[in-house]
């Protein structure tokens, strides 16, 4: 098909050609060499002018009455050259016609078409471009027609980016941030109103950080809130926010849609910018405001929307900055408060970073004198120079915080602290690694509490139970030493009223003298003082003898000695301490008696258990047995049953006592009663290598 025909036949191409062009998404149109007539469009094309030149209406007429703004833009003057070079020739994006205004962008390529080698005409191929270039287009306008004044305006805005960057240097906060970010942008652009605010999508507001107001609307009030709420769509803020890109509103535009914008009618404003900050989410907004859109447009866009990526990255920097300085002040101002002493130590440095007052207190110096000190010359802790116990002490410290800095948890060390004044003090203090992000140990953390006042008065409660000890004991020895002799007159000789008395005291003498015995056994296990002494012995006889003194002395209940799986003359070795396993018998024995009525029989049993390497002994009795509630709780320190009968007298340290001595010899005790249906308490004692042995 010949340019000529088309020419006559003023219609579009034919064929399967004409059908592939007259679909495609690229526009294209032909044009005439002498007026420009359009000679040829496909559908695309025609779709991007004004309504009225649709539907081939264009054909045959001039580029300038189709597209009016092609004269000012530079276009006819482009399709002139390219009639006269022959050369091909790019329609940049600042070319469009403003009557396309459908189309967000475009850009396009001029073709000649020649025949014979004349250029007869030529061919105009359009490609829309997307909203993204669009923006570009809006921050990076570049007019080629004057190549020189493009650099220089390119120059100008990097001068611009630079200065912006720049102000955010040092700023760590996110108000500072903001107020540096304003001084560059109101040094840069002067505009008439600047305002940064933070956004806080947790709360659905905008929050003020900094604003600045030209003089004529200084006496404006509050221009800009302190915090916008996040709802109303149709507020600027929220638009900008949901394009993701920087929004314009201007008096002379889209007067409608910004009516929500109060800053447009403050006097002299034409123009506002509302530039989001993006940095995975939108982490805040600047707003300016300036006299004429090409302030905006052409001066504070481009630079603004280039660095807005950096500072919403800034800004959420600065937040988190921020968060974790107050966060840790929090925390120390609950340190500070403590009574007890803490010391960070930084692992990268063997540094103090951290002491509470306490700590000084406790160390006797300075706050200033821990703070900043290296691991191994602080008084504190070095222990050269130091003598004696102090010095190892001290050894014991560095180590602790040592083995805290490799990851290791020291808990409840004695340590012996000097202070300058050579004053000492008993701290007990524990040491433990502080991980940081990743889990890496970032430092060590020392905790101390004063306890020379404790460790006074243990040793004081120590001294006394001694003392307690040997004077109690000593008059009760003599006591039952007299009754002894008492007795040992033949019947006839005493009468029989002194015998019962004699045989009372010395019953109660010998109770007396077991509650003074089990008062200073929980003394000792308080202070991890009780020994069990262990030998090779034989389990029955210890039991037998036990059982047997009981028979002699007590006439209340009936008492049974039971053996299981054993003849009566065996003899069952293990390692035992004889006083201790005849204080545990006797501790469940008179409990036995003391919690059920007399003349009821009481059951003492035992049984070896060879699968387990054990022998179980029991106590039987049918007496006021236990309520469930209490069951659990009678092995503990001064216990007493709340449902047993009050009148009978006790500590609550019988149990208590027998259960920590059967412990100590890797046994086990346990219990099973009901209330009024007696009690069996069960006593294991492992037999390792004992074994039975027949007689
Ligand atoms: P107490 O000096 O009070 O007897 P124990 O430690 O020996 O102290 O016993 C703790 C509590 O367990 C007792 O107060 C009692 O309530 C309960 N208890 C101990 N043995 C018996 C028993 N054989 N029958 C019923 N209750 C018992």
């Amino acid at each position: 098909m010949t340019l000529h025909m088309l020419k006559e036949q003023a219609a579009p191409l034919s064929g399967y050609a004409a059908l592939m062009l007259e679909h495609a998404s690229t526009a294209m149109a032909l044009f005439d060499t002498d007026e420009l007539c359009l000679l040829a469009a496909n559908r695309s094309f025609q779709s991007l002018l004004e309504p009225p030149w649709r539907q081939g209406q264009a054909l045959g007429h001039p580029l300038t009455e189709v597209l009016p703004s092609a004269a000012h833009t530079g276009l006819v003057a482009q399709f002139r050259r390219v009639i006269e070079g022959g050369v091909s020739s790019h329609v940049e994006a600042v070319a469009v016609p403003t009557s396309f205004m459908e189309v967000p962008s475009w850009h396009g390529i001029l073709d000649p078409v020649r025949e014979q080698g004349q250029v007869t005409a030529v061919l105009l191929t359009v490609v829309a471009i997307t909203d993204q270039a669009l923006a570009q287009k809006t921050v990076q306008p570049v007019d080629l027609s004057s190549p020189h004044e493009a650099w220089e305006r390119e120059q100008q805005r990097l001068r611009y980016v630079e200065t912006i960057l720049l102000s955010m240097r040092h700023a760590s906060a996110p108000r500072t941030l903001a107020q540096e970010v304003l001084g560059a942008l109101h040094t840069c652009f002067s505009p008439q109103l600047l305002a940064f605010y933070s956004a806080e999508p947790e709360h659905h507001v905008l929050s003020l950080l900094a604003s600045h107001v030209q003089e004529p609307l200084q006496h404006v009030a509050s221009i800009f809130p302190v915090r916008i709420a996040l709802e109303n769509d149709r507020t600027p803020f929220m638009e900008a926010i949901q394009q993701q890109g920087p929004l314009i509103t201007s008096v002379s535009r889209h007067r409608a849609v910004d009516q929500e914008d109060r800053l447009l009618a403050l006097p002299g404003v034409q123009c506002v910018v509302y530039v989001p900050l993006w940095h995975q989410r939108c982490e805040g907004i600047v707003v300016a405001a300036f006299g004429s859109m090409a302030e905006a447009t052409d001066l504070l866009l481009p630079p603004l929307s280039a660095c807005a990526p950096h500072l919403g990255e800034a800004l959420a920097d600065a937040r988190q900055r921020t968060a974790t300085a107050e966060e840790q002040q929090r925390l120390h101002t609950v340190l500070d408060q403590l009574p007890e002493g803490i010391v960070l130590v930084e692992a990268r440095t063997g540094r103090i970073r951290y002491a509470n007052p306490a700590a000084a207190r406790l160390l006797g110096c300075a706050l200033p004198q821990l703070l900043g000190v290296s691991l191994n010359r602080s008084a504190l802790l070095s222990p050269y120079g130091l003598k004696g116990r102090s010095q190892q002490s001290a050894f014991r410290w560095n180590f602790a915080l040592i083995h805290a800095l490799w990851g290791k948890h020291v808990t409840n060390q004695e340590i012996i602290v000097t202070r300058p004044n050579g004053e000492e003090i008993v701290v007990l203090s524990s040491a433990a690694p502080v991980r940081g992000p990743g889990g890496f140990i970032t430092e060590a953390v020392l905790v101390f509490q004063d306890i020379t006042t404790l460790k006074q008065l243990e040793q004081q409660k120590s001294e006394f139970f001694a003392v307690a000890n040997h004077e109690l004991r000593t008059p009760l020895t003599t006591i039952m030493g007299f009754m002894e002799l008492l007795q040992l007159h033949p019947p006839g000789e005493i009468d029989a009223f002194y015998r019962c008395a004699i045989e009372s005291i010395t019953g109660e003498c010998e109770h007396l003298s077991r509650l003074i015995h089990d008062l200073l056994d929980v003394t000792r296990l308080e202070y991890a003082r009780l020994e069990v002494k262990r030998d090779s012995l034989d389990f029955l006889g210890l039991v037998r003898q036990v059982v047997s003194t009981y028979r002699q002395t007590q006439s209340t209940h009936r008492l049974q000695f039971h053996l299981e799986a054993i003849g009566p003359t065996d003899r069952l070795f293990g390692q035992f301490d004889a006083l201790r396993v005849q204080q545990i018998v006797h501790n469940l024995l008179s409990n036995a008696m003391k919690y059920s009525p007399t003349g009821t029989e009481i059951e003492v049993g035992v049984r070896p258990s060879y699968e387990r390497q054990e022998v179980v002994l029991w106590v039987k009795d049918q007496g006021s047995g236990i309520d469930a509630d209490d069951l659990p709780h009678i092995f503990e320190r001064f216990y007493r049953a709340e449902k047993s009968d009050r009148s009978i007298t006790g500590f609550g340290i019988g149990l208590y006592v027998s259960r920590e001595l059967v412990q100590a010899h890797g046994g086990r005790i346990w219990v099973e009663s009901s209330l009024d249906q007696g009690s069996i308490f069960f006593v294991a004692f492992p037999l390792g290598k004992a074994h039975l042995v027949s007689s």
